[in-house]
């Protein structure tokens, strides 16, 4: 049993990962702003701290700490990253966390973390083809992310490399590629496309808006594969940024398509202007099939109908 930190565990991946980990008999001290939204957390002990805040982070660390996975960060979907408007507050926010986690770890001798870092790092040129997005891991340099939130993952990822060489803390580094499934923000602006669309298609007996020309394809990972794929990562010996994400490509009418199909609704699509993103984006899983023996397996259509039947459960909670 090991005596592990999760930053970020108030957040979706971090409930999830949390109660996993939980589930594998591990001591789990949680961090967070908040507490979860839609659960009580697992954790055995939770603190509603603020990780900007370095005598915060310093009061966590004389926890005893074996392990630490770092998913805190200031983010939220195409409507937040895009708009501009919380550029600042997305790099400085983030980049603080990370700054004092490791400044702290490295104090206390903590010898090992997962960094939560993500698709966006990988450069807006390679991902304009919605066919044909390059998302290797050796493409990401030279670097040129399509959003300040890539460039901040960025820069954290090199930040932990460094602090591994100089300071000898074993650092796993997964780049996460969209995430879906049930206890995600699925309203309020910081949603992402799986969970917004979900309500969407609920909401609407006619027509669903989506934003952009509908041909821009993604890739989605549900929350299970996320989470064992980042536990696999944490248990090998593989030290650098690595994919984890779905492979399967589809474009976004295609994903409400698939929505209305599982919510049984017969919808039109109205393509309209809004925050788009990059043409086209997926994973690229050579990477981890060579080194994990594994990738996280397409469970997009089981996934959707446990998000859809989520979200609807939410909405008739609000009502
Ligand atoms: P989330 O927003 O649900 O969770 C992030 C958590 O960090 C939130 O609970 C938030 O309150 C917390 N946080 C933010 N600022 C904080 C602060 N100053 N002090 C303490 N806690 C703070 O996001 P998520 O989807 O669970 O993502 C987790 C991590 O994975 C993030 O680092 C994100 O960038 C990364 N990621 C997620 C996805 C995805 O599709 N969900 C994709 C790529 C990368």
């Amino acid at each position: 049993m090991k005596r592990i930190l999760v930053c970020g565990a108030g957040g979706f991946i971090g409930t999830h990962l949390v109660r996993s980990l939980r589930a594998q008999g591990h001591y789990v001290i949680g961090a967070d702003l908040k507490f979860p939204e839609f659960s009580i957390t697992d954790a055995n002990e939770f603190y509603q701290v603020d990780l900007r805040n370095q005598r915060s982070v310093t009061r966590l660390f004389k926890k005893d700490i074996d392990e630490v996975y770092q998913l805190a960060a200031d983010m939220g979907g195409a409507a937040f990253i895009f708009s501009g408007e919380n550029d600042a507050d997305i790099m400085h926010n983030s980049a603080i966390i990370n700054l004092n986690i490791l400044h702290e770890m490295t104090f206390r001798k903590v010898p090992k973390i997962f960094y939560s870092s993500s698709a966006c790092i990988y450069p807006g040129h390679n991902q304009l083809d919605p066919d044909n997005p390059i998302m290797s891991e050796a493409s990401a340099y030279p670097a040129d992310p399509d959003s300040e939130y890539g460039w901040e993952k960025l820069f954290s990822e090199r930040l932990y490399k460094s602090f591994e060489r100089n300071y000898g803390i074993d650092v796993r580094i997964g780049r996460l590629h969209n995430v879906f499934g049930p206890e995600s923000a699925w309203i309020g602006g910081r949603e992402k496309a799986p969970a917004a669309l979900c309500r969407k298609v609920l909401e609407n007996d006619r027509a669903v808006d989506v934003w952009g020309p509908g041909t821009q394809t993604r890739s989605f990972m549900f929350i299970d594969e996320c989470i064992e794929g980042i536990q696999r990562l944490m248990a090998s010996d593989y030290n650098q940024p690595i994919n984890i994400g779905s492979a399967r490509m589809i474009s976004i009418n295609d994903l409400v398509r698939l929505i209305c199909k599982l919510a049984d609704k017969e919808l039109e699509i109205n393509n309209i202007p809004g925050p788009l993103g990059v043409m086209g984006r997926t994973s690229d899983n050579s990477l981890i099939q060579e080194v994990l023996s594994w990738e996280p397996p397409d469970n997009l259509e089981s996934g959707l109908k446990k998000t859809l039947e989520w979200i609807d459960v939410q909405r008739c909670g609000q009502t």
